[in-house]
């Protein structure tokens, strides 16, 4: 079990649910847009923002934002380590630093002193772009060598009596990243931000995501993700709220298992599944719903499902738990099947 990291009310690691986190890509600076975005974010599901910080404006907007939203905060900082003091003091929630990019031990030791005397946590982020020289002529540019250069940094903050830490290890190459955080969770309890970086558009970014951040869920590896997208931070959440819930971490929704269609298929069977999906996705509860093309070999193939239901010939069956329960008309098959399941729900 990962230590626990409370990051502005939002606790992270110790088993607690997989907390979502995107970042904005407004000027941080420019208040009324961030705000806006974050509001946004909070909307779609996201549970902690990260905002880049890259002059002294940045850090002391922190201090508005941080008044009109509710939502933790985290200040990213790439190498001066006076903006992660300001950011601090200005009330941000957690910081992101690669303590091999602040320059030296004492800029790192100010950081500490100052989160410490805050209560902020650190994150140690290191990506492979960013790896120390000896440990790439080490390692080579390696998941080893990444997982070596967070763990050396942690053990510096360590070293300084600092605890309040979470490690990412991030690469584009989805293997590198799965496996530095693999050696991560072996060699230490700080909780896991899993992430693959600069993963791309929409459609690169939810696969390599879903394979790297995926395969590590399910092992139970991670305590926090952020799915890297190119293009609106809100398709991040929604991208990363479907890799928690086909990774197994969130079950309180409506599953829906429609079959690929074939010849056998006498329905339009991509507008049921479509309707479906729409008019049941208000319902946060664990439901299984299969929804096939024939009644031959749809209701065998839906038994694992709450409900199932098929259609052809102007006719439309309804099953619960694998038994015909009804027959309407085709017309009518998905209001009768919300009702069936809303009714359903309300007793789970
Ligand atoms: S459920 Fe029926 S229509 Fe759908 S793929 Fe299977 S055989 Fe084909």
């Amino acid at each position: 079990m990962t230590k626990k990291i409370n990051i502005g009310g939002v606790v992270i690691g110790g088993g607690y649910p997989i907390a979502i986190q995107s970042m904005t890509n407004t000027k941080t600076s420019d208040i009324d847009r961030t705000v806006l975005q974050i509001q946004n974010l909070a909307l779609a599901g996201c549970h902690i923002a990260r905002m880049a910080v890259t002059d002294q404006k940045d850090a002391q907007s922190i201090k508005t934002i941080k008044q009109k939203v509710k939502m933790p905060l985290v200040a990213d900082i790439q190498f001066d380590y006076r903006l992660a003091i300001a950011s601090i003091e200005n009330g941000i929630d957690k910081i992101r630093i690669n303590p091999g990019n602040i320059g030296n031990k004492e800029k790192v030791k100010a950081i500490i002193d100052s989160a410490k005397a805050h209560k902020v946590p650190i994150r140690v982020g290191v990506n492979s772009g960013s790896i120390e020289k000896e440990l790439l002529r080490e390692y080579g540019r390696t998941a080893q060598a990444l997982a070596q250069s967070a763990l050396k940094s942690v053990s510096l903050l360590e070293s300084f009596g600092f605890y309040d830490i979470v490690v990412s290890v991030k690469s584009s190459e989805v293997k590198t990243m799965i496996d530095a955080c693999r050696i991560i969770n072996k060699s230490c309890q700080y909780p896991q931000h899993l992430g693959v970086t600069e993963a791309g558009l929409f459609e690169s970014a939810i696969i390599k995501s879903a394979i790297g951040i995926g395969s590590l869920l399910i092992d139970n590896i991670g305590d926090t993700i952020r799915v890297s997208v190119t293009g609106d931070p809100v398709d991040e959440i929604k991208a990363a709220k479907l890799i928690l819930r086909y990774s197994g971490k969130d079950k309180n929704f409506v599953e829906i298992v429609s079959c690929p269609t074939c010849a056998r298929c006498n329905v339009d069977l991509y507008n049921l599944a479509t309707q479906a999906q729409e008019r049941l996705s208000h319902i946060a509860k664990p439901v299984k719903i299969a929804i096939m093309g024939c009644a031959v070999n749809g209701p065998g193939e839906a038994k694992g499902a709450d409900f199932g239901i098929t259609g052809g010939n102007g006719k439309g069956l309804i099953f619960e738990k694998g038994k015909l329960i009804k027959t309407v008309n085709e017309n009518d098959l998905i209001d009768e099947l919300v009702k069936k399941v809303e009714e359903f729900a309300q007793n789970l």
